[in-house]
């Protein structure tokens, strides 16, 4: 049922593709993406608030962060998996840029995150970038990027080896799967900066455990992280 409900909800935004990411509600005109409703109820962490929150203890022993923060819960049933999916699925970034936007000006006014030089977002190895056409955790960091006013650098960490989809791998063949998976190809930007590294969702932390460890050999000053979600 719900399968059909779902088939029904995208045939209808063929049509209507100005319709609420998260409701399927028409969007106002002063509206974007989401309607005021969902934008207002959307499950936010608030991790940025508080530099000891649960996730400094995913990389706590593994790898230094300076500050950890993802912006929303998400569940397998909220509104946070259809904007996850929509941003991962059909082809709409805008979602990530705006939703990258509205949280980069919570972070800005957060004195930890008002150092932070530049953004990087995980890269997708080219063969998943030319089928999917784009990177969703490269929308994020722009709009994570026009709200704290830093660069985003997308040609610094790079993906060389492609990786098979990861749901159905075990917590240990997964940290496995990813530990060489990145390069850093040129590092001159990133020299003596604090870099913010982004994605979409955090689950084990595998994959940016390995990109932050290979940021980190090339004389960064600082490491922070922000996803869009993390699971609840
Ligand atoms: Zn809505």
């Amino acid at each position: 049922m719900i399968k059909i409900v779902n088939a029904f909800k995208n045939l209808i935004s063929l049509f209507y593709p100005y319709s609420c990411v998260a409701c399927g509600n028409v969007l106002q005109q002063n509206e974007q993406s989401l309607c005021v409703n969902c934008l207002l109820h959307l499950p936010e962490t608030n991790y940025h608030l508080e530099k000891e929150n649960p996730l400094q203890l995913i990389f706590r022993g593994r790898v230094p962060i300076e500050n950890i923060s993802a912006f929303l819960f998400y569940k397998k049933v909220n509104q946070v998996q259809r904007i996850l999916h929509s941003l991962k699925y059909n082809g709409n970034q805008e979602i990530g840029e705006f939703l990258g936007y509205y949280y980069g000006q919570q972070l800005i006014q957060q004195p930890d995150y008002q150092n932070i030089d530049c953004v990087i977002p995980i890269p997708l190895h080219y063969k998943k970038l030319k089928l999917r056409g784009y990177n969703q955790s490269e929308a994020i960091a722009k709009g994570l990027g026009k709200a704290m006013k830093i660069p985003v650098y997308t040609d610094v960490l790079i993906r060389n080896t492609y990786t098979d989809t990861q749901t159905k791998k075990s917590r240990f063949s997964r940290w496995k799967n990813v530990e060489h998976v990145f390069e850093v190809q040129n590092a001159e930007p990133i020299f003596n900066k604090h870099v913010l590294i982004c994605d979409d969702v955090l689950t084990t932390g595998a994959t940016l455990e390995a990109g932050i460890s290979k940021l980190l050999e090339n004389n960064i000053s600082k490491i922070s992280v922000v996803t869009l979600a993390v699971a609840h």
